[in-house]
């Protein structure tokens, strides 16, 4: 009988057996997750995800629900299998994240590296709402469902939108509530000015580019001279453009007074406006 070699021959191994280690195993890389690096230790095997998680013994078909939370154990099974230190495998995941980076940290990836893509690879940091250029590689993120036709955006906004991914960012990882409280005031008013309704969180993970770059872009603008900006645009407000504004400025009332006041003197400035009365 020919003595078998070290290399599985059907996916499963019998119940109850520690998996062997894999016939190949790749390194993972910065910053990659965790269902990502599945992904290429499956293909560098031959098989497909199912078949790897199958074969490790992990009652899941689908690395990405090991993404959020991977069990002690099943972390375990992964590090015997690729070789790799089970603390490595846990580092790959979005555990032990603070309640506003979980915030800021999209369930699905919405955005992807096309460069980074093309290789495999499936990055940790194009998840969180802030990031905009990748870290890799530096090309800039694209929409995941992105096809080859869509509308190109003017460079001016990306420009800005990236400006204020950077101010997002140092908000949330600076861990200081005011700042974020700031930038997100400055996404309610990107989304009422683009008549976009719906939680803040989800407008800077949105899967139409415009709406995600117009609200970050917001953010930049927010920063010099936030209530007259709040003002211009609360000026000939409809209902939603008022609601946006009160929920933005809710547990700021002195400065929606202010707001208020300066839409006020712009009104007197510019005069009355020619509006129609449908009464
Ligand atoms: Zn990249």
């Amino acid at each position: 009988m020919v003595a078998p070699r070290d290399r599985p021959s059907a996916p499963r191994e019998v119940r109850g057996v520690k998996p062997h280690p894999l016939p190949k195993t790749v390194a993972p890389l910065p910053d990659e997750l965790l269902s990502g690096w599945l992904s290429r230790l499956a293909a560098a095997n031959y098989w497909n995800d199912a078949e790897l998680l199958a074969h490790i013994e992990i009652d899941t078909r689908h690395g990405a629900a090991l993404d959020f939370d991977v069990e002690a154990a099943d972390a375990e099974k992964i590090s015997i299998a690729a070789r790799v230190d089970p603390d490595t495998v846990q580092s790959m995941t979005f555990r032990a994240m603070t309640k506003m980076e979980m915030m800021l940290t999209a369930q699905v990836p919405f955005q992807s590296c096309p460069e980074c893509s093309r290789r495999g690879l499936s990055l940790r940091h194009w998840r969180r709402s802030w990031a905009f250029d990748c870290q890799f590689c530096g090309t800039l993120l694209v929409r995941s469902l992105a096809k080859p036709g869509d509308e190109k955006l003017p460079e001016k906004l990306i420009d800005r939108a990236r400006c204020g991914a950077g101010l997002l960012e140092h908000a949330a990882t600076s861990n200081r509530p005011n700042l974020l409280r700031r930038a997100m005031r400055a996404v309610t008013f990107g989304m009422s000015l683009k008549s976009v309704r719906g939680d803040p969180l989800f407008a800077l993970q949105s899967p139409r580019p415009e709406v995600r770059l117009f609200c970050l872009a917001a953010i930049a603008a927010a920063q010099s001279r936030p209530l007259i900006k709040a003002a211009i645009s609360s000026a000939g407000a409809d209902g939603y453009v008022r609601i946006a504004l009160l929920r933005a400025f809710e547990r700021e009332p002195r400065l929606l007074a202010a707001v208020d006041h300066i839409a006020q003197q712009r009104a007197r400035s510019t005069g009355p406006k020619t509006a129609e009365s449908h009464n």
